[in-house]
């Protein structure tokens, strides 16, 4: 497996990342690229929104949106360094 994904390769695995469907080592590698990448930080931001309104609108939908707030929130922190 590649040690590093292109914006593409996190675009497509960014839905997993979210509801947490993806492996840990494959989480890692996504991590690194989203905090060094702007660009898939605010599409991982804009994703949260999306999501948020999905939930409001499909009630039954399963969004774990405390893991998505905290994610978003770490990745955040580390990204102003
Ligand atoms: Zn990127």
């Amino acid at each position: 497996m590649d040690r590093y994904f292109s914006c593409k390769d996190i675009y497509r695995m960014l839905s997993g990342y979210i509801d947490d469907e993806i492996d840990t080592m494959v989480r890692e590698i996504m991590e690194e690229h989203i905090k060094e990448c702007e660009r898939c930080l605010s599409l991982l931001h804009t994703l949260e929104k999306t999501i948020v309104f999905s939930r409001e609108t499909h009630r039954r939908k399963k969004v774990p949106e405390r893991f998505v707030k905290k994610v978003y929130y770490e990745i955040r922190i580390r990204y102003k360094r």
